[in-house]
């Protein structure tokens, strides 16, 4: 069966799917509630996302693109191959040399009426390169001018933000986070007071509110100068947002990261708990124990100890492990373990 973890409370806007336990693929389905639209982070073995879920996929997130985190992308291509809206994929450096071979890899004299175009995000320290590819033109590269990357901002929409972090892997990885700046709920006891009805029209003031109005830095919901000339339609007429703001209850939004294959070097964790700190939730790799050590310096992973460290540093309020060397598979129980001892503090850092 095919179940959607919904945590905390109802209406929240994330809703995510672990998609293979942690000794498979790593890789996280968000999708985003009442919207009909999914983010994947990772691109490994996604044989268990069905064909319709994998349609409603827009954006993609990938941490570098070593196979168990990169394989899935025909699976997805097959899918979207006659849909009408874009593919966005993010990516390390080279992942717009990697979409590239992945679509040269096939023969497209047949797609040109299709209209699917995929857009290509390779995330750098400072800037942004990008990429198009249109089945119109058999998904010839269009090289596009590169933008700027400011305060990590990969997007920015009205309903949430997307950072990213560049780390290393012995090559670039990026990790991402997801955040809803300020969450919307709806107080059912006052909507009946007021004689209200519900319906689509408050998922219609959601977004008039996303769009006009913001959190400033201490949590204040402020309004954007243009927001006083804007009414939303209810069934009781036309009324002005701040007329409506008692039937509401705003809350600070979620913010979920994502970390996994990078070295156990003191930059890259000082990085990742900077990153990822007060996250509701925190999917990261916990590859090697500790006592395996050398193995992960050598592989570049992090080891059970440091993910639990890093979670208690940044504060993090869910720590879930993904990405487990396949050589603990008779003992699991042993990684998580070494994790919860670190992450409570109880055990001493070597
Ligand atoms: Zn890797
Ligand atoms: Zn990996």
């Amino acid at each position: 069966m095919y179940i959607w973890y919904n945590y905390n409370i109802v209406a929240r806007l994330f809703h995510y799917k672990i998609i293979n336990d942690a000794f498979g693929d790593p890789c996280i389905l968000i999708r985003l509630f009442g919207e009909k639209r999914s983010l994947l982070f990772d691109l490994g073995d996604i044989r268990k996302i069905p064909f319709n879920e994998i349609l409603k996929i827009t954006d993609i997130f990938v941490t570098h693109t070593h196979i168990d985190h990169f394989i899935g992308f025909d699976q997805v291509l097959r899918a979207v191959l006659r849909r009408p809206e874009p593919l966005r994929i993010y990516g390390p450096e080279n992942i717009i040399e990697c979409v590239h071979g992945k679509l040269r890899g096939y023969t497209w004299n047949l797609v040109s009426d299709y209209p699917l175009q995929i857009e290509v995000y390779a995330i750098q320290e400072t800037v942004i390169k990008r990429a198009r590819f249109h089945a119109h033109d058999r998904f010839k590269i269009k090289r596009l001018h590169s933008i700027q990357l400011k305060n990590n901002l990969i997007i920015h929409e009205p309903l949430f933000k997307v950072k990213a972090q560049v780390l290393s892997h012995g090559i670039p990885v990026v990790a991402y986070s997801i955040e809803e700046e300020f969450h919307i709920n709806i107080n059912k006891v006052e909507l009946e007071k007021s004689g209200f009805n519900t319906g689509p029209w408050l998922g219609e003031l959601k977004k008039l509110i996303k769009q006009y109005y913001y959190y400033d830095s201490k949590e204040i919901l402020k309004a954007k100068k243009t927001s006083n000339t804007v009414k939303v339609n209810t069934p009781k007429g036309q009324f002005k947002i701040e007329q409506l703001f008692h039937i509401l209850k705003i809350t600070k939004g979620e913010k979920i990261s994502y970390v996994m294959d990078v070295s156990p070097t003191q930059e890259n964790i000082q990085k990742i708990v900077e990153f990822v700190r007060g996250s509701d939730i925190l999917f990261c790799e916990a590859y090697f124990l500790s006592k395996d050590k050398d193995r992960a310096i050598e592989r570049n992973h992090l080891t059970a100890d440091i993910t639990g460290s890093i979670a208690r540093q940044a504060e993090v309020q869910e720590l879930v492990i993904l990405h487990i060397s396949p050589k603990y598979i008779e003992n699991p129980q042993e990684v998580y373990r070494e994790v919860e001892l670190s992450r409570s503090g109880s055990l001493q850092q070597g």
